[in-house]
């Protein structure tokens, strides 16, 4: 750990950080070291640390799918949650760096009057979170839009990756599998008029804000969407909502959400989610699959 504090600013590094200051859960015990890179060859440099002195480390963008365990992450914590640069246009396509929001980078898709990317602009991640998770909503998802990823490999290797070659799925992508860093990503648009990008946007703002528990700590929807189901009406009907485990709870306002409703611990959102897993598998044989990661 010496190393990164020679090498990096103190600015950007955390030490015995609690992990819930930076997760959207507000869940999470401490991680030994938080680095935020301020450029590419600050990431490479920290694996190449991290491979040198076998180090343990693992990338966030916001912290708004993870559920960090109650006893932290031993090892560095890489949050690449700003771009190094603003997004650029250039025929419909607009590239950015892996930490800018998809609010941000909806607004900037707004301000070219280019359509395509409303679905995301309410999500509260970053792009890199995205293309690791394949994020989606209303019936769009971050495949559909990518056009091509930069990524780095564990090995430190920079790679173009076209779309086609990401392995995309529901929430899923080779970026799973292969334990590679995203970097920047194209986004292929169409040109569209402003007004219906703006009106379309705030449209779906609104019933996110109108369905969603918005105003409870959560990392989204808990669980992945069983084939042929809704994770959220199954878990109403077994008669779950408002579930407590601690503090945590099953959303009466949304099932599909667990909330810290206030001082909730990693373990009581796991018990949680096991007690609706093994609820709805008894009464409807469905397993449920979260989508939350649990570090
Ligand atoms: C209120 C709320 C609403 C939500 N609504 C939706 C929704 O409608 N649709 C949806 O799909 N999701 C939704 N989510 C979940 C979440 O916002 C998305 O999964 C988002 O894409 C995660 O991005 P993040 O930057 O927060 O990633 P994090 O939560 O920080 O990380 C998620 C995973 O991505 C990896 N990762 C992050 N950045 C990188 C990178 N640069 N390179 C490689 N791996 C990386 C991490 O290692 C981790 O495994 C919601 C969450 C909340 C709290």
């Amino acid at each position: 750990m010496k190393r990164f504090f020679q090498i990096f600013r103190l600015d950007q590094l955390l030490k015995n950080e609690p992990l819930k200051n930076h997760t959207t859960f507000k869940i999470g015990g401490p991680a030994d070291l938080i680095l935020m890179p301020g450029s590419w060859s600050d990431i490479i440099t920290a694996l190449q640390i991290c491979a040198e002195e076998h180090l343990p480390y693992i990338v966030m963008g916001r912290g708004s799918n993870l559920l960090f365990r109650d006893e932290g992450f031993r090892g560095v914590v890489i949050k690449i949650d700003q771009p190094f640069k603003p997004p650029a246009c250039s025929q419909c396509v607009l590239w950015a760096d892996a930490g800018i929001s998809l609010s941000a980078l909806s607004n900037a898709a707004l301000k070219e009057s280019l359509t395509g990317l409303e679905f995301a602009g309410g999500i509260p991640g970053t792009l890199g979170g995205a293309v690791y998770m394949n994020a989606g909503a209303y019936g769009s998802e971050m495949k559909d839009v990518i056009t091509e990823v930069e990524l780095l490999t564990p090995e430190g290797h920079i790679q173009k990756i076209p779309a086609s070659e990401m392995d995309f799925g529901y929430r899923t992508s080779r970026v799973q599998r292969e334990k590679s860093i995203v970097l920047s990503a194209g986004i292929r648009l169409i040109n569209g008029s402003y007004d219906d990008i703006l009106a379309k946007m705030k449209d779906l703002g609104e019933s996110r804000r109108e369905k969603q528990p918005m105003d409870m700590p959560s990392a989204g929807s808990t669980f992945k969407r069983p084939l042929g189901y809704f994770a959220g009406k199954l878990i109403m009907d077994a008669g779950l909502s408002g579930a407590k485990v601690g503090g945590a709870q099953v959303s009466p306002k949304h099932c599909g959400f667990i909330v810290n409703g206030g001082g909730a611990t990693a373990r009581d959102v796991i018990n949680l989610i096991e007690h609706v897993r093994e609820t709805v598998y008894n009464k409807f044989d469905v397993l449920l699959e979260p989508e939350v990661r649990i570090i």
